[in-house]
């Protein structure tokens, strides 16, 4: 049995395999699968617009298993912002060091618990008996005051974990795979396929 991922980033594609790896599935991108369609993601949440590009994924791959995700930043003090709109931010190609920025002034004054934010993830799957599942996922944090760290992408700079004590920027890729919110969707997505579904995965 396939398992499609529905992207095209690598990043993503490491991530999934690893958590995966052991799960019988044979792991694919939707690219490696000979599709790429054009999907609008006109969905209110998270899970709407994961749902969105499972379904027309598995409309063109209707033996496998697709699953697809979708992730933004909410920041409590912006009325959950960026959100849904997290890679659309002040542009889709303005570089991350001004978003970043934009969000640290925006949040000026705020201190503690003020500036309290989350990456959320939801992974929607389709099967292909028609079933849907949906899972979400969220690793709480706070806006840092300034940019730190090197490692990770997007918000990881200014995203403070005050358990770790830094930010998702500051630690290696498989330390945040552990305990970010991907990482924790994915784990109970794969339960819900091999424990709680019985899918068959030959
Ligand atoms: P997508 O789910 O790939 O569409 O990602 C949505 C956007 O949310 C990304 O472009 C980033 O702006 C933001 N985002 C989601 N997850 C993370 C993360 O782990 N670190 C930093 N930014 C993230």
């Amino acid at each position: 049995m396939r398992l499609v991922f529905a992207t095209g980033n690598q990043g993503k594609m490491r991530e999934i395999r690893e958590i995966m790896e052991d799960s019988g599935y044979e792991i694919i991108s939707m690219k490696e699968a000979g599709v790429d369609p054009e999907i609008e993601e006109n969905g209110k949440t998270f899970e709407e617009n994961a749902m969105i590009k499972a379904r027309e994924v598995a409309k063109l791959l209707p033996g496998d298993i697709v699953l697809a995700d979708d992730s933004g930043l909410e920041v409590d003090a912006l009325g959950g912002e960026p959100g849904i709109y997290s890679a659309r931010y002040l542009g889709h190609d303005t570089p991350y060091s001004i978003k970043n920025a934009d969000i640290i002034r925006r949040l000026e004054g705020k201190t503690g618990s003020e500036r309290s934010a989350r990456f959320v993830c939801a992974i929607a799957a389709v099967l292909p008996d028609g079933r849907e599942k949906c899972v979400r996922a969220t690793i709480e944090g706070q806006i840092d005051f300034e940019e730190k760290g090197e490692h990770g992408f997007g918000f990881d700079p200014i995203f403070y974990v005050p358990e770790l004590g830094c930010t998702t920027a500051e630690i290696p890729e498989e330390e945040k795979n552990k305990i970010s919110h991907r990482g924790k969707a994915l784990r109970l997505m794969r339960k819900e396929l091999l424990e709680n579904e019985g899918i068959d995965r030959k």
